[in-house]
């Protein structure tokens, strides 16, 4: 093993080519939990809605129950990340496993389903192409270390989080805290930061946005943000130290103005619509956690 990695960290771009690969499949799986968990996860809502109306509001029950189930009955009832196999969404045909190949499988299709040529969204191979650049650039940042398996699991699951979000306008509890609690407990012995660091961070990020939440809900009565964007900022305040926070806020808020008005100037948004903040806060997070103490740095010896 540790022949392997001295082989690998003298061989940086071999071992980057590696890494693109492995992550490119990986980000073929993402595809299937930006797919599927929210319909996991609104499968929970209904039962636990049901199980409350059962209790409290047996007259409600038939005809709330009846719209509910319409909205998910497209999907067979065993139905998680693994099973059932991908099928096509308009014929059902079974996806054959290599055109579950990433990008090449897509390509191999032409972006057409092989059965019924209806067109499969360019997003899957994008999603698969993004992720593997993404860990490929971090192999070759960090090397073969403890902290490029780090960076890469937390690469994961930015991934499916900014899919979920741009999709669903929400970031699952399911992959923010524990993405949260890990992150805590690598800078015990200081992955990234100090524990103590980590700890402030988690709980200054979370306590930030949660203030920016309030003032603006009692200045304005509406809802600027999700509980989920102060979450992942904990995450990256209890991954990278509380001194990254500042400079996160502040990419994330200059990325997503871009963004807006980029939206806006086409027409694609109206005014006052809500857009999703996470992936931006995603972004400014991964950019952080390459250069975020260079900036810091270069910022603080300018002053
Ligand atoms: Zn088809």
């Amino acid at each position: 093993m540790s022949e392997l990695i001295t082989i690998l960290s003298h061989n940086l771009w071999l071992f980057s080519a590696i890494a693109f690969i492995f992550a490119a499949v990986i980000g073929s799986f993402l595809n299937v939990v930006i797919h599927r968990l929210p319909v996991m996860m609104k499968r929970e809502w209904q039962q636990e809605c049901n199980q409350y109306l059962n209790e409290y509001h047996k007259e409600l029950v038939a005809p709330i129950s009846k719209k509910l189930e319409r909205a998910i009955d497209d999907y067979p009832e065993k139905y998680n990340l693994i099973v059932p196999g991908s099928a096509c969404p308009k014929c059902k045909t079974d996806i054959k496993p290599w055109h579950n190949l990433p990008v090449i499988g897509w390509l191999m299709l032409r972006g057409k389903c092989a059965s019924c040529s209806t067109a499969i969204s360019a997003r899957y191979p994008i999603i698969e192409l993004l992720t593997g650049l993404a860990v490929a650039f971090l192999a070759l940042h960090f090397g073969p270390t403890w902290e490029f398996a780090c960076a890469t699991l937390l690469t994961f699951v930015l991934m499916a989080l900014t899919g979920i979000d741009l999709d669903e306008m929400l970031l699952p509890d399911q992959l923010t805290l524990p993405l949260l609690w890990f992150g805590l407990l690598i800078n015990l012995n200081g992955t990234f930061t100090s524990g103590s660091d980590a700890l402030i961070g988690a709980a200054a990020g979370y306590l930030s946005l949660w203030s920016v939440f309030w003032a603006f809900k009692l200045l304005t009565g509406k809802d600027g943000m999700g509980y989920g964007d102060f979450k992942l900022l904990a995450v990256f305040g209890a991954w990278f130290g509380w001194q990254l926070l500042p400079l996160i806020i502040l990419l994330s808020s200059i990325v997503g103005a871009v963004v807006g008005i980029m939206l806006i100037i086409s027409k694609k948004l109206n005014h006052g619509n809500p857009i999703p903040f996470g992936p931006y806060i995603a972004l400014a997070g991964w950019i952080a956690m390459i250069w975020g103490s260079d900036i810091n740095a270069w910022y603080l010896s300018t002053l």
